[in-house]
């Protein structure tokens, strides 16, 4: 290794490690559902995005294996030359009855289709109201599109108000946009899109939600847009194919015209090979499964409000959760630790959020229960987070 590299890396891991901030990765030994192996011990899976089990389900993993068995396993080419198989389209066409859209884009990945979408339509020339909680791949989406980017505080309406009228009023830009999640992924909460929309029709603002934890879960889960009955006022529905949907990808859905131009114009479509056959076919059986029952979309909420009302009767704060994802604030990063440890020692996986993620004294547990989950696996858990919880004097 050259010397000047050896110098960066030894100097900046040493001091993530003497901050605590090396991220140790955990090893899992099996799928990844409501039980996982990790170390040797099995774990109640509260950390795994897998909301509706989809991942792990015997009919998506069939038409996986029927689509390696007719397609292969790579796409061979980037969609713009011939890696646009019949069964790419086949998802993009699901895909878009699903969301109720005209037409919809698939990518590699949601943080890829952040990167992709955002710069194909906005430039140096244009601004972007950005919620200070987005996720990153938001954030580095607008940093490469060079467009200049407004923050706002998170879900206040009054300084997204305040601040598109100012950009607007400058005449300093051809275009201006509005960038949220639909779901925020550390605390629950949803977007105020009602109000948002609102306020981009006064002032001309492109509309861009990135749903990638309301997919599946909200709008009977066609989405946060859908929850709102907003689909005719937000132009970008990003998706992702790897939470709720339970396997990998991401998606821009929209009109037809604004989906033509990101074909032609978007770079991860024009330069990087497709997901593979068997991606593209796992993906269409899960959202087929979604529109056929809303069965699994009910054990989710009903789990949800399950495990939610469990950790609040026993005086946990779980700050502004509206959704599925169920923090549990316990404040102090050392203790947040401590906490997410005495739980693996119990037999329950659900890892500590902490600062930088997010910010300093609100460290946290993030549970993510799933439709996969039984009643006693909930209460296994609860039961554990009341040990623990008196053990560590958080309750
Ligand atoms: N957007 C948001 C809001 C997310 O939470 C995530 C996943 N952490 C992504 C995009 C990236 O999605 P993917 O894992 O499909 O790349």
């Amino acid at each position: 290794m050259t010397k000047v590299l050896q110098q960066f890396l030894t100097e900046n891991l040493s001091e993530l490690r003497r901050q605590g901030l090396y991220n140790e990765i955990d090893k899992v030994g099996t799928p990844n559902g409501p039980i996982i192996r990790i170390h040797g011990q099995e774990q109640i899976n509260l950390s795994s995005n897998n909301y509706l089990g989809l991942a792990t389900d015997e009919r998506v993993k069939a038409a996986a294996v029927e689509a390696i068995r007719n397609w292969g396993v790579g796409a061979g080419a980037v969609r713009t030359i011939n890696g646009t198989l019949e069964v790419h389209e086949k998802l993009e066409k699901t895909l878009a009855l699903f969301k109720g859209t005209e037409a919809v884009i698939s990518y590699q990945s949601g943080f890829n289709c952040n990167m992709a979408a955002i710069s194909a339509v906005m430039d140096k020339n244009d601004a972007i109201l950005s919620d200070e909680l987005n996720h990153a791949s938001i954030i580095d989406g607008c940093r490469l599109s060079r467009a200049k980017i407004i923050r706002f505080s998170h879900s206040d309406m009054d300084d997204l108000y305040r601040q598109a009228k100012a950009a607007k009023e400058s005449g300093s830009y051809n275009k201006l946009m509005v960038i949220t999640d639909g779901v925020f992924s550390m605390d629950g909460d949803i977007a105020k899109l009602p109000q948002i929309a609102e306020i981009a029709e006064e002032y001309d603002l492109i509309t861009y939600v990135d749903d990638a934890h309301g997919s599946g879960v909200l709008g009977k889960g066609a989405g946060t847009v859908k929850h709102f009955g907003l689909q005719e006022k937000i132009d970008f529905q990003i998706g992702t194919l790897s939470k709720a949907i339970g396997v990998v990808g991401g998606y821009v859905a929209g009109k037809k015209e604004l989906i033509d131009w990101l074909k032609v114009r978007s770079r991860p479509f024009l330069f990087s090979t497709a997901v593979t056959p068997a991606d593209a076919a796992a993906a269409t059986k899960a959202i087929k499964l979604l529109m056929e029952s809303t069965e699994l979309f009910e054990r989710l909420w009903k789990n949800a409000d399950y495990l939610r009302n469990a950790l609040k009767k026993l005086g946990f704060d779980i700050g502004r959760s509206e959704t599925p994802i169920t923090p549990c604030i316990i404040g102090d990063e050392k203790t947040t630790q401590i906490f997410s440890r005495r739980l693996f020692e119990e037999g329950v996986y659900a890892k500590s959020i902490v600062f930088p993620t997010v910010p300093k004294g609100t460290g946290r547990i993030r549970n993510m229960p799933t439709a996969a989950h039984t009643k006693e696996m909930l209460d296994r858990a609860v039961s554990v987070y009341e040990k623990v919880g008196k053990e560590l004097g958080i309750i």
